[in-house]
């Protein structure tokens, strides 16, 4: 029986499992109920189980029983601060008000738990070892980076040779096709916040206070148009002020003026370039009207490399198990970011998308990501988990890549 029939028959397990953690949304680093499901999900298969020590993972190794390579297939598990709108969704709601698996990583824990289950089913013609890699806070707390420091990339006791991860979204792609390409694949993302001081005094007689206010917003004008002026068009970068904050009222003249601006670039060379930029321009524009200014400029992920050798097997293994019409070759990176940067950084990967809009929504439509009224199709799950499985199995016996 291939992976993809066995999931097939599994997908009652697989639903359940999915419902029981989008009830049960946990937030950053600290998951321990989702722990728990998962450990209960893999117990009885043959693997070795290491638990974070920061952080609520679980990294799990199966060893086939023909010797080979290693490969790493991740899945993250948190949920995000989002409240769930009532009524959203075919399936069973958040319980926890103000908390929601709105980036569907509820289906990938899910999805990693079936691999588990096919690849150890398997294991007799397995060539060699899979690196189960069940990881919290992707959502901007570092869980990737951290549990590469706890050692997870070389739980197998030898470094992967590939790795491997799915992403659900819930529009864009009609559900069931895998998209992806070789190099960027996510943006880096960067924080700057940006206090500029002066000296508070009346509305009425500015000359004899410093305003903060004008110089900041000139700061604000002058990224735009750095990012114009100072990069090339074809290695593009986002600069949004997201947040802007000062003062209380109209006749007062504030002491401080405070932006917070999101970062994104598609090149190691733009991400460096970027932080010297914006934090001379606002130096500058500072000095200029007699201001002090504090600019902390923040890494947060690093862009998102997939390799270009391994991108290509996993459009094979797509088009192979699924058929060519579910797999779509990426035209563009996406602006969004993610953790999983940090092991493509130390491994050659792939990060890949796998559409799970509801079969009766446009998927041109239908609420993103993150949305509160985000809905991920549980349909998706088996071909989910057969696909991570394939991915392990056919690149440990030797593909072509
Ligand atoms: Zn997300
Ligand atoms: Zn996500």
């Amino acid at each position: 029986m291939s992976f993809r029939e066995s999931a097939a028959d599994m997908r009652d397990e697989l639903v359940r499992l999915r419902r029981s953690l989008h009830r049960e949304p946990e937030l950053g680093l600290d998951l321990p109920r989702t722990q728990e499901k998962v450990l209960e999900a893999i117990s009885g298969l043959p693997l070795e189980v290491r638990l974070g020590e920061r952080l609520s993972s679980v990294t799990a190794v199966l060893r086939g029983a023909l010797p080979g390579p290693t490969v790493l297939l991740r899945g993250d598990m948190d949920a995000l601060p989002v409240s769930e709108r009532p009524g959203a969704g075919g399936v069973t709601a958040s319980r926890f008000e103000g908390r929601m698996h709105a980036c569907g990583h509820d289906l990938h824990t899910t999805m990693l738990a079936g691999a588990a289950h096919l690849l150890s089913a398997g294991r007799d013609r397995l060539a060699g070892n899979v690196v189960f890699m069940f990881q919290p806070g992707e959502e901007g707390h570092d869980g990737a980076k951290l549990m590469i420091e706890e050692g997870t990339l070389d739980a197998a006791g030898e470094r992967p040779v590939a790795a491997y991860a799915l992403h659900v979204t819930s529009a864009m792609l009609p559900q069931g096709t895998f998209l992806t390409k070789g190099g960027p694949m996510m943006s880096a993302i960067d924080e700057l916040t940006v206090t500029v001081r002066g000296a508070g005094g009346h509305g009425s007689t500015p000359h004899r206070a410093k305003d903060p206010v004008p110089a900041a917003c000139e700061m604000v004008l002058a990224l735009q148009s750095m990012v114009t002026r100072s990069f090339d068009v074809f290695d593009p970068v986002v600069v949004t002020v997201g947040s802007f904050h000062a003062g209380t009222v109209s006749n007062v003249i504030p002491e401080e003026a405070r932006f917070a601006v999101t970062i994104r670039s598609f090149s190691p060379s733009a991400r460096e370039r970027l932080q010297e930029r914006t934090v001379t321009l606002v130096r500058g524009i500072a000095a200029a009207h007699g201001l002090d200014v504090e600019a902390d400029y923040q890494g947060i992920y690093p862009v998102t490399v997939n390799d270009a050798g391994e991108a290509c097997f996993v459009a094979e293994t797509v088009r192979e198990v699924y058929g060519e019409q579910r797999f779509r070759q990426a035209a563009n990176p996406f602006t969004g970011s993610e953790d999983f940067s940090y092991v493509c950084d130390q491994i050659p990967s792939v990060f890949v998308a796998l559409g799970a809009c509801p079969a009766d929504r446009d998927p041109e439509r239908a609420a993103y990501n993150h949305a509160p009224d985000a809905e991920f199709d549980d349909a998706v799950l088996p071909d989910g988990a057969a696909l991570y499985a394939e991915l392990a199995a056919r690149r440990l016996a030797g593909a072509t890549v």
